[in-house]
């Protein structure tokens, strides 16, 4: 395990005292890597004053204008929810979602996610996980605190570093690095583009097909060899529809030709 290949990706926070508390939670655990998307205010004094002895934290944090940008470079990402979603993901407590952030961040770049105060993460954002990560509360009240939440997070992940029994990494064996976010996103447009193409999707009324999709690709995870193999079937196949549109045109005319005459 490597807690410096493990970020916080806070997106959209709008309270700044809750960034100083999230800053404070990771340094209290040893994390030190706080990715901001689009914060409402910072910096700001009140972060700075939750933070206490983590200024450090708040000093280092990466400030970026989209979620993308936060975690184009990562292997494997994990989205935080306190809630139940229409299309449920792969779902896991702190706990066992901890197990499987601690192997992959031996070789790997981790990002959890955690969402605005007031409406969590978007479907969108939650979609590009390949895990959602459920806090267990209360049935009566289940929104903790961001900076709470994050705790809970940064302090399993500090419980198996101190165990010293670190789950052997699934990942550092394999022969092939796993695919990055910007890479997958990449080829998801790619598949998006060819599915229309072969007409098999109807961009008027797309229905779940892509979110399936990628529910699919980010339950398995793509290395990138496996993802240049794709790619490549992907853009053979779109040779094929291009090759057979201006056909289909002539076979028409070609068809009209051989129409029997009725007379
Ligand atoms: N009202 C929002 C919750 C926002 S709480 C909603 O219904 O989605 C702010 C953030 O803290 C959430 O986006 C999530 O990242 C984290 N969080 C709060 N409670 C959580 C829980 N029980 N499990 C996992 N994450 C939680």
């Amino acid at each position: 395990m490597n807690l410096d290949n493990i970020r916080i990706v806070l997106v959209n926070t709008s309270h700044p005292g809750n960034i100083g508390g999230v800053a404070r939670a990771m340094k209290n655990m040893g994390l030190s890597r706080l990715y901001l998307v689009a914060p409402r205010q910072f910096p700001d004094e009140q972060a700075s004053w939750r933070a206490a002895s983590a200024g450090d934290v708040l000093d280092a944090a990466v400030v970026t204008a989209t979620l993308d940008e936060a975690i184009a470079d990562c292997q494997f990402v994990v989205g935080t929810s306190a809630r139940g979603r229409r299309i449920p993901w792969p779902l896991q407590d702190p706990r066992s979602c901890a197990r499987r952030m601690a192997s992959a961040s031996a070789t790997e770049q981790v990002a959890v996610l955690f969402g605005r105060e007031d409406r969590g993460l978007t479907n969108e954002e939650l979609q590009l996980c390949n895990l959602h990560l459920n806090i267990p509360t209360s049935a009566d009240y289940s929104s903790l605190n961001l900076a709470m939440a994050v705790q809970v997070v940064c302090y399993e992940l500090r419980m198996l570093l101190d165990a010293g029994q670190l789950p052997a990494s699934e990942d550092d064996e394999w022969d092939a690095p796993f695919a990055t976010r910007d890479n997958m996103e990449r080829f998801y447009q790619h598949l998006e583009q060819t599915l229309v193409d072969v007409e098999f999707l109807d961009p008027a009324a797309p229905r779940q097909l892509m979110t399936r999709l990628r529910r699919l690709y980010s339950r398995v995870r793509l290395d990138e060899m496996e993802l240049n193999i794709l790619r490549g079937i992907l853009t053979e196949t779109q040779k094929w529809v291009r090759k057979a549109q201006p056909q289909d045109v002539s076979g028409a005319s070609g068809a009209e030709d051989y129409t029997p005459k009725t007379k």
